[in-house]
């Protein structure tokens, strides 16, 4: 079971997550329970590593992650606090309880700082002992502890990850996500109202929900669910033990019985626009613009090349996250005579807007749909890009909250 921030905000829903962890214990039946910092707790500590030169103000050095290792050990901390609330909170219910910090199990992760990646979890350990003998485990969230025992992060939003690495390695029947809201929904129910909950959606739908922007899992937790066959459930937390609470399944493409053509909507603001104009039109220049942002760990995402009005040149478009703008403008303009560009533009304030669906595969028109909708509204779609189960558009970011709701109607998606 796994709470998030939201769900352990102060010591009166920790309370309630301790009746729900309660309700849950069955005899012969162990627990494991991972948590994330009490909300806003992380951003606090994230300001305050920040404030004290913990992160570099560039952005990651080449090959490495751009974090100071005590920048973990910083923000790490929200998460240690909740396991020892939740466990004490258990204890007064009459439930034997502990916490376990990551370097305790050990949940072993690479050195990238911030964004590490875990390796493995000692599944044979005292850990799971402890839950044989009807011990319930507190775990905090988002933390490792790399072979040399210095402590990382996964990234934000990595409490999904852990939980579901630890369900992994325990062997669970299953991964629950207690959240702030209900289940996974058609879009983000924030922005739309009427967005729809989803019974079911397939591992594949929520890895590109995730990836495009849908914060309710974060990405690596779907992968890693998706390889080593976890069943997950999304669900809510505001509610009492004993009173309606379905959530969604995340699940195999094969137990979903009607596939939609689109499931869902997804949207992302951080993304930034990079235009190259007038580039030489040579074999090993897409190679060379691309291997020089790679070696800065700036992560490409759309790509378009197109032909230029003059003779022997082209154009190449790509996005990135919008905070390593500035860094791969620097890093083109520092390459300039080498790559012979005539012009570079960079336009920070758009907005990444995509339809995901598996029924995608097997149907005509998904795009035109998409292409006519956002067109009635009078929004510009300024690049494309497709893949088997979803089309992203680029837009200017203005219109992000106005293109979700018409892209959820022409699909059919809203409630009634
Ligand atoms: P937690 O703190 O529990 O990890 P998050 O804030 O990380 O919760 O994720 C839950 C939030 O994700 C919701 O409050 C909702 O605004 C947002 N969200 C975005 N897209 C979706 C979606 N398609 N379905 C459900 N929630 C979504
Ligand atoms: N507390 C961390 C964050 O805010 C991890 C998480 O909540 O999943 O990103
Ligand atoms: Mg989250």
């Amino acid at each position: 079971m796994k709470f998030g921030g939201t769900s352990v905000g102060d010591v009166e829903r920790i309370r309630r997550v301790a009746r729900i962890v309660a309700a849950e214990r069955k005899p012969g039946k162990g627990i494991a329970v991972v948590v994330s910092a009490m909300s806003g707790e992380t951003d606090r500590l994230v300001k305050l590593a920040r404030d004290a030169g913990g992160e570099s103000a560039n952005g990651p050095a080449a090959g490495g992650s751009g974090f100071d290792d005590e920048y973990d050990v910083i923000v790490s901390t929200g998460e240690q606090v909740t396991t020892g609330l939740l466990a004490l909170a258990l204890r007064q219910l009459g439930i034997p309880a502990r916490s376990w910090q990551n370097w305790q199990i050990p949940v072993r992760s690479d050195a990238a700082h911030a964004k590490a990646r875990i390796d493995s979890i000692d599944e044979k350990g005292e850990l799971a002992r402890s839950i044989d003998a009807g011990e319930v485990a507190v775990i905090p969230g988002f933390q490792g502890v790399t072979a040399e025992d210095r402590i990382t992060t996964l990234g934000r939003g990595g409490s999904d990850t852990s939980a579901v690495a630890i369900a992994a390695a325990l062997k669970a029947d299953r991964c629950d996500i207690y959240t702030d809201v209900d289940g996974v929904y058609t879009t983000d129910p924030r922005i739309v109202p009427k967005a729809r909950r989803l019974e079911k959606i397939s591992y594949e739908e929520m890895l590109e929900m995730a990836s495009l922007g849908a914060k309710v899992l974060q990405t690596r937790s779907v992968e890693l669910a998706m390889a080593q066959r976890v069943p997950v459930r999304v669900l809510s937390s505001f509610v009492e033990p004993g009173e309606p609470n379905a959530g969604t399944i995340v699940c195999d493409e094969e137990e979903i019985v009607e596939k939609q053509i689109v499931s869902g909507v997804a949207y992302s603001r951080d993304e930034a626009k990079v235009s190259l104009i007038g580039v030489v039109d040579a074999p090993g220049v897409a190679a060379d613009i691309f291997g020089r942002l790679a070696d800065a760990n700036i992560n490409v995402d759309m790509i378009v090349q197109s032909q230029s009005r003059q003779e022997g040149k082209q154009n190449i478009v790509f996005t990135c996250p919008d905070r390593d703008a500035p860094r791969a403008s620097d890093i083109l303009h520092a390459a300039h005579e080498k790559i012979a560009f005539d012009e570079l533009h960079i336009k920070r304030d758009v907005a990444k807007v995509s339809v995901i669906g598996i029924g995608m595969k097997s149907q005509v028109g998904v795009a035109r749909t998409m292409f006519s909708a956002l067109a009635a509204k009078g929004i510009n779609i300024e690049v494309i890009a497709t893949s088997e189960i979803k089309i992203s558009v680029i837009i200017d970011s203005q219109y992000v909250e106005l293109a979700v709701r018409a892209l959820h109607t022409a699909y059919g998606l809203d409630a009634a």
